[in-house]
Formats: structure tokens, C-alpha cells, sequence
């Protein structure tokens, strides 16, 4: 039967448009995906045969609940909580569920789909998932943070399952809500099931590295990338954006590697020390004390503190955006790729808006995908559950190990994969297309 690929990605994006209307993210994430598989449909017809895109782009669940809980004056909220259980093809439904007041099933939705992808990437056994709530964290006591994640778990326990669903934390949820969402999951189930969420404290089931994982993760990536081309990190300037756990230890694992790591930002502006970040100073302001980015430059009046412009308007070798979804636009591409960077690996999800990736590799940038770059954190969730399923614990050092082991395979296999079906440098194809490999083979060899 002959195929006309072009046709089937065009009709498979159209019902997608139809069935998810207004779904901006999760479109943008769809046609990303869909415009490397038509590359790997080609020279390999029987994929697109077997119908495998079709059904891959449509969830398998999505949950939606209401989540009632009272504030510490009594008052009574009502937020809503998502689940989106979006393959199972490789192993159960894994994935972050994150706490924000714009979260809408939209995001959740696109941060499921290119979730698939990256835990295929893994190659530890992980179908995708994300979820989460409309609900700000920020300003909350722990006692409402904790109501809250007990009403969260009272409905969505129901579908969680070591085998079945497996979430952890994302924007908005660390180990403090995990917590909490595993002493409600546990008391409803009346089971100490360790690997039902990954995340946790490490005195109860929790894995050394895993908060450090993504950030950790993302510079092994980019270490690996510029040694395609003969470089690595001593003395290359990096900037970062976002000032959370992502980007501290990216941060972190950069210096250690021999970057001078000299800008970050929050959501009130950017920060500036030509003279490399003082890491435990940002550590205290922002994972302890929880504060803002300015009362660094207050502490380091060397340092400059910047309301105006963005991060990437300060020149660097590296580019690491770890805050959110699209904040890398045009306009910062062009800024970057002026100011001559070499490399942009992204430590978020779908950072760079599609615009800003093509600017990017019209430039000759080396640009890793979060799919790939970020891939660490939930990698080190499923040595979690490996860990947990073993009744074991690792140390550090061994789990970072095979952390960046992990890192290492996946980049190859982003470059063997981007060699098969485009060029080498392209590591979006790379990415998608080995993660699809992996999902649609066991979702052919499951049946229909
Ligand atoms: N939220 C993280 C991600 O975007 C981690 C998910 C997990 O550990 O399950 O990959």
C-alpha cells in the first residue's frame, strides 16, 4: 500500500486541531513532533501504515476533578485538578504534576505528550503523563499547601498505582508537597507503596540526586554536545534562566565543570555577576528563604540587578533556559546568536518558541530539546522506582553515575537517529524520532 506521508501528517495535525480546539501549547507541541515523524514515516512506511501516529497523538485518559479545600481563616476554595494519562505503551503513566494559578488542561496536555517522547528516551521502562492544579502555591501556609494536597490525592489516588501511574513534582511541587501527597495516598490505600510517587524525602523512599537530576542532567547533555565539536565548558560563559531547583543545579554541575556561570533570573528580573554566581548565596535566598533575586545584589553589591531587557541580552557561550514554556522568543535567539553563542540546551519544557529554534539553527547553534536535554529528572525517578521496587537505597555518587549514563546514551542516540533520518546536528529530529521508535514499536507490538 502506497503512502502518502505528507497527506497522512497533514489529516493527523487537522484532527488534532478539531478535537483539541484553542489548545495553542499543545498544538505547538503536536506540530513539532509530527514534522520530524513524517521524516522517519518515509523510510519506514509500515509505521504510518500501522496507523501508529494517529493513535499516539490522542490520550490515552485525562482526568479532570474538582479539588475543595479550606484556608487557614476557613475560607473555602475550589480548584481544579488534571491528570493526563497519555501513554502506557513502555511502562506506567510517569510524570510531574504541577501547582500554578494559569495551569489549564492546554498545558498539561502538551507537557504529557512531549513527555512520552523523553521517557522513551530514557530507556528505563516509562510511559508519559503529567497533571496538576490551578492552584498558586506561593503565599500559602504549610498547613493550606497540605490541605490542599490531601484534597488533590483524595480524588487522584483512584488512578495512581506503582504499576499503574506514577507522578512526582514539577513547577510548583517539591518534596514538601510530595510529602503530603504521599501520606494522604498512603492512608487511603492503607499501603506503604514507596513507588507510587518519586520525589520523596530521601529518610523514606526518596533517591539521592533527584532533586538535582534535571539541572545535573541538562549540563551533562550540553557537555556531551560540544564534544561533538571538540569543546567542552572550562572557562565558557553560561547564563541561565529561572532561579528553582532546574536551574540552580544546573548551575551547579556547570561550575563544577569549569564554567563561569554569571546570569540568572526570577519572575522579578535578572541578575548579573560577571564574576560567576555565588552559588550557596542563591541557594539560601531561593531554596531556603524563598525570596527574590534582588536581595542577592543586595548582599553582593558587585552583582547587578536587572528589571529591564531579559537574561539572554547578556552574552554567553551557553544559553540554559529552566523557567517555562516559550520564554525564549525571537527576539532573544537573535540576541543570543548575535552575541555569538555556541550552544542553547533547554532545562524546561518547550523553552523556545518554534520561531526562536529556527533563528537558533539557521545560526548554526547546537540546540538540545528538552526532551532530551531535561530528560535526568524523571530518569532519576525511575532509578527511584527501581530502587524502591528493590527495597534498596543508592549513594550519590552511584546514582549520579548512572545518571549520567543515562545523559550519554541518550545523546547518542539523538545523534545515531538524527544521522538516519536528517542530519546529525538535529537534535529535535534525533529526539523525536528515537523516542517514537521506542513507543510505536511496543504499541505495534501490543496490537490495536
Ligand atoms: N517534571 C519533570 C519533567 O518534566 C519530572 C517528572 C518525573 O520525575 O516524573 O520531566
Amino acid at each position: 500500500m502506497h503512502v502518502d506521508v505528507g497527506a497522512r501528517i497533514e489529516a493527523v495535525y487537522a484532527e488534532v486541531l478539531r478535537r483539541n480546539p484553542g489548545e495553542a501549547e499543545f498544538h505547538q507541541a503536536v506540530r513539532e513532533v509530527l514534522h520530524s515523524l513524517a521524516a522517519v514515516l518515509r523510510k519506514r512506511p509500515e509505521y504510518a501504515e500501522a496507523k501508529l501516529v494517529e493513535r499516539l497523538v490522542e490520550p490515552e485518559r485525562q482526568i479532570l476533578f474538582r479539588v475543595p479545600w479550606s484556608d487557614d481563616s476557613g475560607e473555602v476554595h475550589v480548584n481544579r485538578g488534571f491528570r493526563v494519562e497519555f501513554s502506557s505503551a513502555l511502562g506506567p503513566y510517569k510524570g510531574g504534576l504541577r501547582f500554578a494559578p494559569e495551569l489549564a488542561l492546554d498545558t498539561v496536555k502538551f507537557l504529557a505528550f512531549e513527555q512520552i517522547f523523553k521517557n522513551a528516551l530514557t530507556g528505563l521502562g516509562i510511559g508519559g503523563g503529567k497533571g496538576g492544579a490551578d492552584f498558586d502555591p506561593k503565599g500559602r501556609s504549610d498547613a493550606e499547601v497540605m490541605r490542599f494536597c490531601q484534597s488533590f490525592m483524595t480524588e487522584l489516588h483512584r488512578h495512581l498505582g506503582e504499576h499503574t501511574d506514577v507522578p512526582a513534582g514539577d513547577i510548583g511541587v517539591g518534596t514538601r508537597e510530595i510529602g503530603y501527597l504521599f501520606g494522604q495516598y498512603k492512608r487511603l490505600a492503607n499501603r506503604f507503596e514507596a513507588g507510587v510517587l518519586t520525589g520523596k524525602g530521601t529518610g523514606w523512599g526518596g533517591s539521592q540526586a533527584r532533586t538535582e537530576a534535571t539541572g545535573y542532567g541538562t549540563v551533562h547533555f550540553v557537555r556531551e554536545m560540544l564534544a561533538t565539536r571538540g569543546e567542552d565548558l572550562t572557562g565558557r560563559r553560561v547564563v541561565l534562566s529561572g532561579s528553582g531547583n532546574v536551574s540552580l543545579f544546573a548551575l551547579e554541575k556547570a561550575q563544577s565543570f569549569g564554567a563561569q556561570v554569571i546570569a540568572c533570573s526570577d519572575s522579578s528580573g535578572y541578575l548579573v555577576d560577571e564574576r560567576g554566581l555565588d552559588l550557596d548565596l542563591l541557594k539560601e535566598i531561593k531554596l531556603n528563604r524563598r525570596a527574590r533575586l534582588d536581595s542577592y545584589a543586595e548582599a553582593r553589591p558587585r552583582a547587578g540587578f536587572h528589571t529591564r531587557g531579559s537574561v539572554y541580552d547578556v552574552p554567553c557561550d551557553i544559553a540554559l533556559p529552566c523557567a517555562t514554556q516559550n520564554e525564549l522568543k525571537e527576539p532573544h535567539a537573535v540576541r543570543l546568536a548575535k552575541n555569538g553563542v555556541k550552544a542553547v540546551a533547554e532545562g524546561a519544557n518547550m523553552p523556545c518558541t518554534p520561531e526562536a529554534v529556527r533563528v537558533l539553527r539557521e545560526a548554526g547553534v547546537l540546540y538540545g530539546p528538552g526532551k532530551a536535554a531535561n530528560a535526568g529528572g524523571v530518569a532519576t525517578s525511575a532509578l527511584e522506582m527501581r530502587q524502591n521496587a528493590g527495597r534498596d537505597s543508592w549513594t550519590f555518587e552511584e546514582t549520579e553515575k548512572r545518571l549520567a549514563a543515562v545523559m550519554r546514551d541518550i545523546h547518542a542516540d539523538c545523534v545515531a537517529a538524527a544521522e538516519e533520518f536528517g542530519t546529525p546536528e538535529d537534535y529535535v529530529l534525533g529526539a523525536n524520532a528515537a523516542g517514537f521508535l521506542r513507543v510505536a514499536d511496543a504499541m505495534r507490538d501490543q496490537g490495536v
